[in-house]
């Protein structure tokens, strides 16, 4: 997951990265608008001297990098089933049930982009590194 710092986000970062570094990336979620903090969440390969390259450029360019060996939980007894995090969610981890109005969440949708962490009212859904 890259964090983009409001200063670069018009910048051809991942361009640079298949021209110049020769990788391949398959993006999942991409949040980025021009003098904004943006962020993406991609797969990238690439033989293991160009990807230490492409990650050395992007830390230098200020890009902030969050690997997804991270894992989000859910404590399921702290979760009030408000349904704060269902929209907040890019992949729809989360919906909601409609006979129980129990806010249910799917693991294996998850891609640990830690934003229902910060929403969730009484920090039930928890990152685990
Ligand atoms: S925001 Fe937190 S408390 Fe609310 S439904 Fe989601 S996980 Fe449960
Ligand atoms: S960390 Fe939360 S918001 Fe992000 S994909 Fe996983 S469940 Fe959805």
């Amino acid at each position: 997951m890259l964090h983009f710092p409001p200063n670069i986000t018009g910048q051809p970062v991942v361009y640079r990265l298949v021209k110049d570094f020769d990788l391949t990336f398959n993006l999942l979620k991409a949040s980025v608008s021009p003098g904004e903090e943006g962020l993406l969440v991609m797969e990238l390969s690439g033989n293991e001297k160009d990807y230490d390259k492409g990650v050395k450029f992007l830390t230098e360019a200020g890009v902030r990098i969050q690997s997804l060996s991270q894992d989000v939980i859910r404590d399921e007894s702290r979760c009030t089933h408000c349904g704060a995090c269902i929209t907040i969610c890019p992949t729809e981890a989360f919906s909601l049930e409609p006979r129980t109005r129990k806010v249910l969440f799917d693991h294996n949708k998850c891609v640990v982009c830690g934003l229902c962490v910060k929403a969730c009212p009484p920090r039930a859904m928890i990152l685990h590194f």
